[in-house]
Parts: C-alpha cells; structure tokens; sequence
C-alpha cells in the first residue's frame, strides 16, 4: 500500500472519532498511540483534571535537542445544525476529496504524520522526531498551554515545530492572537419607579463598553510599522451585551462578551492593564459608593496567544525549502503556533486543505493535498536523517 492510500485510510479512522471538543478524545489518542509505539516510538500521554482528555506526546529517534514537532489538534468543531450530505463522522472519498468531520481541520495533517512515520526507520534519525497531538484547540487552546507547560521542564529542546492546520500548504509564519472574555456586572435589583433604591447594572455595563471602544481607538495607533495583518492594528469586538428582564425592573445583572486580537505581546499587555486599571479606579469605586457589595467580574475563556513573524526563523526557512513555495504569509486564524514560540521553538504553520472549508458542513481535503504534505514531511524525515 502507498504512504498515500494508508494516510487516506488513517484518516477515515481518525473521522470515525467523534472527537468534538467537549467530548473525550482518549479512544483517537490510544488509536494513535498504538501507530506511534509500534513505529518505534516513546508515547507519553498527559490527561486533563477531568482524565477524558490527554494530550499525546511522541519522541522518535534519538533523546538530543535540535528535534522537529509536528503538531496538530485532536478535536474538532461541532456538527449540530449543520446540513451535511452524508454521516460527519464517516469518510467519503468523491472526486478526490475526502469528506467529514475534521479532514482539513486537522485530521487530515495527523493522518499524514502517523502514515509518513510508519515509513521510517527510527535508527536511521540523527535528531529526534517529535508529535505533539492536542485536545481542546477549538475552545481554547486548553490542551497546547498544558503541554507546553510540561515541555517547559523538558530534558530535551526541540527546535522548529510545523503546524498543519489547513493553508493549502502555503507557508505561514505569524497570525493574531486572540483573547476572549465575558465581564459579569452585579448591582441591586429594584423597581424601575425608584432608580435610587437600585444600582443598573445594564448602565454600568454600557459604561465598559464605552471604555474598550476607547482602548480600540487607542489601538490603531499603536500598529507595528510595515505590519502585514489585515488590518495591521490588533482588533477589538463587543460580541454581545446581555442584561435586565422587564422595561419596570431595574436590572441587578449583566454581561459583556468581547474580544481582542493582539498583532504583538505588548498590545495585550495594553489592553488587560487599561481595562484593569478603568475598571479599579473607575468603574467598581463609582457603582460600590452606592451599593457596596456590586461587582465586576471578568471571566477568561482563552488567551491564545499570536504568532509573530521573526526575522530569523528555522521552521519558516526548512518548510519554504520543502515545498518549494516563494512567498510567506500570516492568517487571521489563530493556532497554537505562539505557544510553542513562547518556549523558544521556531514556528511555522503549513497544511493540507483550506481553512474555508473548516467548521463547515462537507469539511473535505483534496487527495492531491495529503500527496503534497507527505512530500513535505518526508523532507522534514531526510533532513532529520544527517
Ligand atoms: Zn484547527
């Protein structure tokens, strides 16, 4: 059988997990930790405080520093109410596209790893080989932040990692952050006849996003000279604001859902401290006069950090050299790319299918694209081999 067909095949496996982020993803990491063992490999597993998540760690080769990761997420995005052809989770080849849940985002990729891995012979590696299969990306990045915490104490550095979320095997080097919260208002319930006997939560809301639209406006100001992100400042949205139950009442709750996309670390460092700082000296102190138990909680639900371009960056050069590609691009998706270059790796995200057809209904992957990433990981195998 071809390195080609046995990925296909290890795809149609991996689809045939259900590995929607919420759900456990421990049947997909066994199935891929009994590929990986038998090709020679040392397998660790990290599960999460719940043990229905792990993340997968695999080492092929020699136990030296200089290796190569080839990261990719386990889960995948959710099927409810969509409007699929066939069975999400059952892989249809038509037309040399392979079809379901997760065949670009990123299964696809994983599958191509495990296949090329199967080929090779780990006595023949100079410097190791490493995968670094994760859960939760699609929420927040939960099961990347926890590896590589552990990766932070690690014996041995590996050097470059290759993110294959889905660019069409074009090569990128830098995306966005993206940080998302939701920011709870308590006051005091009342009737909206005596706004005195009350504290509006709903205004004291309004206030905040008044302050972040400032903070945005401040921001465009502040983009790097000769950024290539679309636009070049780091972005910010107020997803939602919720609060109150009748036009009488005066409301004691209410929330905000906004986010942020950071071009640069010091850009969230500017957004967190101002909205802190707004929300210590201002906002609670002026609500807390007039009800002193009111408060404003903000809750975190991922910080995924960006990818910035660099100058010099390895994984950057040895992918363009591979593919054969000329030109270098950043995305306005996030990935756990920035995560790995928070610990000194050189990062680069390059993969089989297209980002336009993630999260969809009918996710598919183009065979030709799974031929053109096993080329490329072949050449990562090589380099690795003197
Ligand atoms: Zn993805």
């Amino acid at each position: 059988m071809s390195t080609l067909s046995r990925a296909q095949e290890i795809l149609g496996d991996l689809i045939g997990f259900p590995t929607i982020s919420v759900d456990s993803n421990l049947q997909m990491i066994d199935y891929i930790k009994k590929i990986l063992e038998k090709a020679g490999a040392e397998v660790v597993i990290h599960s999460d405080e719940t043990g229905a998540k792990a993340n997968l760690w695999a080492t092929l080769g020699p136990r030296v520093d200089g290796g190569i990761v080839l990261s990719g997420h386990t889960d995948v995005v959710p099927v409810a109410d969509q409007d699929w052809t066939s069975d999400p989770f059952e892989m249809v080849l038509k037309d040399d596209r392979l079809y379901g849940r997760g065949a670009c985002d990123m299964k696809g990729y994983i599958a191509c790893c495990l296949a090329l891995i199967e080929t090779l012979d780990a006595e023949s590696l100079k410097r190791p080989l490493h995968c670094a299969f994760t859960y939760d990306e699609e929420t927040a990045c939960l099961g990347a932040q926890a590896l590589v915490k552990e990766l932070r104490s690690f014996p041995i550095k590996p050097k470059i990692c290759v993110i294959g979320e889905p660019t069409g095997m074009r090569v990128i080097e830098g995306h966005k952050g993206c940080c998302e919260y939701t920011t709870h208002f308590t006051g005091l319930e009342g009737h909206g006849s005596a706004p005195d006997a009350g504290l509006n939560a709903v205004e004291y809301a309004v206030k905040y996003v008044s302050h972040l639209l400032e903070v945005r406006e401040g921001l465009k100001s502040r983009a790097p000279e000769n950024g290539r992100f679309d636009p070049p400042w780091t972005t910010l949205n107020v997803g939602g604001l919720h609060g109150g139950v009748a036009h009488n009442v005066i409301p004691g709750k209410a929330q905000v859902e906004w986010e942020f996309r950071p071009v640069q670390n010091a850009d969230y460092d500017y957004v967190t401290s101002e909205v802190k700082r707004y929300v210590q000296e201002a906002l609670l102190p002026q609500m807390q006069e007039r009800w002193p138990d009111a408060e404003i909680i903000t809750e975190t639900l991922g910080e995924v950090a960006g990818l910035e371009p660099m100058d010099t960056n390895e994984a950057r050069d040895l992918v363009l050299a591979l593919t054969g590609e000329n030109d270098v691009d950043v995305v306005a998706f996030a990935t756990e790319g920035g995560l790995f270059q928070s610990i000194g790796m050189d990062v680069v995200v390059c993969g089989p299918g297209y980002i336009a057809q993630a999260h969809k209904p009918d996710e598919y992957v183009d065979v030709s694209q799974m031929a053109q990433c096993l080329d490329m990981l072949d050449g990562i195998a090589s380099r690795l081999a003197v």
